[in-house]
């Protein structure tokens, strides 16, 4: 077959994308007809989750994403070299993934909880692999620590498929992301609720024309409820980057709901005189332990936000 010197266009059509590659994308069309497409521009960086334009070529041709809409929320995460990298756009929802082994690291889970507040999603604890002994016991503090602060702790084994239909409700209809220390069960669990997840994966590494065993960035997984579950495949250990120090007690429930309670109206809850976080600490009213990982973070945030504090020779 001749090839036209110019290719027909179709007129942009609205899509979201569903799959990344580095470069490569996958689209859903609002028919749920799915294109492969190339970002149209250098300065267009679309990722999963993204609502585009896109426009297709000729049949078996890479389409082209144009536009890229307003995000309502962009998940990010601190890569190897300490630079924000954008994972996924428009979620509704982070579930936290733990499991009795590896043990739990609860300022992991609290800088998950804490970015998910600061992204405006909602949140679940999910403790996975209680078929193990050991579950009880940190099924109990898990309870201890989260409840009061309005997160649900649902148990799950992905290994014997128990606790799956509870987890299937928290997803309809919302957009989620997993999150957990690697080791936790998150591809497990991810296999169990979404039977066709190594497929569709599969499926955008064959398209990207660099073999099946290439790693997707990023995929979203499409469930029977409507929900959609995006999965990172390629990214090993996720951190979300840390807000500014005045930022942080917003991703503390508990802690926010006092500060208007502190004396200075710009209290960071450390030293500071008449401050009612601290003194619902000694009345062991909120938890000592969530406040830890508040002073740990804000520390981490303190020091990036002054990172040549001590190196000054003027
Ligand atoms: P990820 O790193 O969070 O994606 O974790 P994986 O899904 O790769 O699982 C890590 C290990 O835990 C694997 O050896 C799994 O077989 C095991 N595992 C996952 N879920 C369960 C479970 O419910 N019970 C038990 N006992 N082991 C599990
Ligand atoms: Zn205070």
């Amino acid at each position: 077959m001749s090839r036209a010197a110019s290719p027909v266009i179709d007129a942009p059509r609205a899509g979201l994308v569903v799959a990344r590659h580095r470069r490569d994308f996958l689209v859903d069309d609002l028919a749920g007809e799915r294109h492969r497409c190339l970002a149209g521009r250098r300065d267009i960086r679309p990722v999963v989750g993204d609502r585009v334009e896109f426009v297709t070529a000729r049949p078996g041709e890479s389409g082209r994403i144009e536009r890229v809409a307003e995000r309502e929320n962009c998940l990010e995460r601190i890569d190897s070299r300490g630079r924000s990298e954008a994972l996924a756009a428009n979620l509704t929802q982070l579930l936290v993934i733990v499991a009795p082994e590896p043990a739990p690291d609860l300022l992991v889970v609290d800088r998950y909880l804490c970015a998910a507040r600061l992204l405006g999603l909602r949140s679940s604890l999910v403790l996975n692999k209680c078929d193990l002994a050991s579950v009880e016991q940190v099924r109990a503090g898990l309870q201890r620590e989260y409840a009061n602060i309005g997160c649900e702790v649902l148990s799950a084994s992905a290994a014997e498929g128990h606790g799956l239909a509870a987890i299937e409700a928290t997803l309809a209809g919302q957009v989620t992301s997993f999150m957990g220390q690697s080791g936790v069960g998150k591809s497990s669990l991810i296999n169990r609720l979404v039977p066709a997840a190594n497929q569709s994966v599969g499926e955008v590494s064959e398209k990207s024309g660099e073999g099946r065993h290439t790693t997707t960035t990023a995929v979203a997984h499409r469930l029977a409820n409507g929900g959609l579950v995006v999965d990172f495949p390629g990214v090993r250990g996720y951190s979300p980057p840390l807000p500014e120090p005045a930022l942080m007690q917003s991703g503390f429930a508990e802690i926010a709901a006092l500060a208007g309670d502190c004396r200075f109206a710009n209290c960071l809850h450390v030293e500071e005189p008449g401050c009612a976080v601290k003194h619902a600490i000694a009345a062991g009213t909120i938890s000592a332990r969530r406040y830890a990982s508040y002073r740990q973070l804000l520390l981490m945030s303190q020091r990036l936000a002054t990172p040549r504090a001590g190196r000054r020779r003027d």
